[in-house]
């Protein structure tokens, strides 16, 4: 298996240069020069097998460099007892026949950003070596709160590893703040930054473009890499739960295999309807995958017309992690809607950068609506859904997954179509728990902490906080240091010595 470049498709890396490097010299992603096929008998195989058997058969098709005893050691350390849920790891909890979710909160940080980030580091761990790196790896991140505590999580302790993680002192909520600055480990640092998510992302920018400081890591044995959304090593472990929350609907009897079934997901960086869209193309029987956005719906527009327009207002909402504007691996679909000609892709890329809209042909248009369908829920829709889904199910999710169940219900009524769907459901619910709470109850939130609010959301529904939250408050504070936004690098060289 080898992986080219979406802006140029003469060239081609292996998967463990392509997880080390994370994007392609060219500013394209790296995506599989052929999608490995799943025959009708291999997902028969997969069936009886635990989520980690999954796992190992499905990345040995992606990840050819690795050997597999290397690869089942990774998914044994990636997918065990920090999930809540082991052995399952992404449970399928049925609402009535025909209507699923998937769970993919029970890791350390209760956000589906786990699935892939317990896995990636020790993928790039094994890359640096096959690579002959012997320097420590720096990763760097800025976040606006999710990805920042699942990355800190992932790359704790891991050996040959550093990580340090950049957020907004008063742009994260407060649980998303208490788990960063609790975060155990010994090579983790946290730092706040007086300023917005923007100063956060431009001041690691900055540090990764700054020759005097690569050259000052260097001479200490280090160098800088990033964890986001765009390498691959991201991607390919979330394949995995598409095809097996398949397997599970058939285990349990609620689908025939070879049935078809339909993924509906909230989205913000395509990356994860991107993994569905890949389980697809391997065989898997999906009929539509459905993309769900909150009130920044971008996404909606592209699917329904084949214009992206990124030039339109930003809305803070209630699902703050799929507040994105710019989703950056659109890019890997559009390359096949393309039918993966990459200079016009380029072209596209350019218009993006330079007009902030770009609009695909008839034909491309119609080839990503074979696949897809979308649609976005407001805030009064998303709010909805969380007391919709607790009436009628007892089912209580997030505002990332209430986006997704409402995009569900506009979709079925609109199409008809009354193929089986799986909602991918992304955080646990006490991870935003005020909304969530407010959307149920006409108690008041205000002036109560998170810990109240979560015993509140406990009583009204008869469900327990998990574990990894409630514990947060008793933890004690590490990371209290906020800095300016010129001093990232300083607290970086401090903080490595
Ligand atoms: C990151 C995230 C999303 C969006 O996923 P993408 O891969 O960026 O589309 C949705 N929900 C939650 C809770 C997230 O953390």
């Amino acid at each position: 298996m080898r992986y080219i470049s979406t802006r140029d498709k003469n060239r081609c890396a292996d998967a463990p240069t392509v997880i080390k490097t994370g994007i392609s010299p060219d500013g394209g992603l790296f995506v599989p020069e052929s999608i490995p096929a799943l025959g009708d008998g291999e997902l028969y195989e997969l069936i009886s097998l635990d989520y980690r058997g999954r796992a190992l058969k499905i990345l040995q098709k992606y990840l050819t460099g690795y050997d597999v005893d290397e690869l089942r050691l990774y998914v044994e350390k990636a997918y065990g007892t920090r999930f809540s849920s082991y052995p399952d790891i992404a449970p399928v909890v049925r609402l009535c026949d025909g209507l699923y979710s998937l769970e993919l909160w029970h890791g350390p940080t209760c956000a589906f950003k786990d699935m892939a980030l317990q896995l990636l580091p020790h993928l790039l761990t094994g890359a640096l070596k096959k690579t002959g790196e012997t320097r420590t790896a720096v990763i760097l991140t800025a976040t606006s709160g999710d990805t920042g505590k699942a990355a800190l999580e992932g790359f704790r302790d891991v050996e040959g590893t550093k990580i340090v993680v950049y957020y907004p002192s008063e742009g994260v909520s407060s649980i998303q703040k208490l788990q960063m600055i609790s975060q155990q480990g010994n090579n983790v640092a946290v730092c706040g930054i007086e300023g917005n998510f923007d100063d956060a992302q431009n001041g690691v920018k900055a540090i990764f473009t700054d020759p005097a400081m690569i050259k000052a890591l260097s001479d200490r044995g280090f160098f800088l890499s990033s964890a986001n959304s765009i390498n691959w090593g991201r991607l390919a472990p979330q394949i995995v739960y598409y095809i097996s929350a398949y397997c599970d609907l058939v285990k349990c009897g609620q689908l025939r295999l070879g049935d078809k079934v339909n993924f509906v997901v909230p989205t913000g960086n395509f990356g994860n309807i991107l993994a569905g869209y890949y389980a697809a193309r391997m065989g898997l029987p999906v009929h539509k995958l459905i993309c769900a956005s909150n009130r920044n719906n971008v996404l909606t527009d592209f699917i329904q017309s084949g214009r992206y327009d990124r030039n339109r207002p930003f809305y803070a909402t209630a699902s703050p992690s799929m507040d994105i504007l710019v989703s950056s691996n659109l890019e890997r679909m559009l390359f096949d809607v393309l039918n993966r000609d990459d200079n016009a892709l380029k072209g596209l890329m350019d218009a993006l950068k330079t007009e902030g809209r770009y609009r695909i042909g008839a034909g491309a248009l119609r080839r990503l609506r074979g696949q897809f369908d979308a649609g976005f829920a407001d805030e009064d829709a998303t709010m909805a859904a969380i007391s919709g889904v607790f009436t009628r199910y007892g089912y209580l999710c997030d505002t990332h997954t209430a986006v997704a169940f409402s995009v569900c219900d506009d979709y079925r009524q609109r199409t008809k179509d009354g193929t089986p769907a799986v909602v991918v459901s992304t955080a646990s619910p006490y991870k935003f728990a005020k909304s969530v709470l407010s959307a149920l109850s006409e108690a008041p939130v205000e002036g109560k902490d998170d810990f109240e609010i979560m015993d509140e959301l406990s009583r009204v529904s008869r469900t327990r906080p998990p574990q990894a939250l409630y514990s947060l408050k008793k933890s004690a504070p590490r990371f209290t240091h906020v800095c300016g936004r010129r001093q990232l690098g300083s607290f970086l060289l401090n903080f490595l010595g």
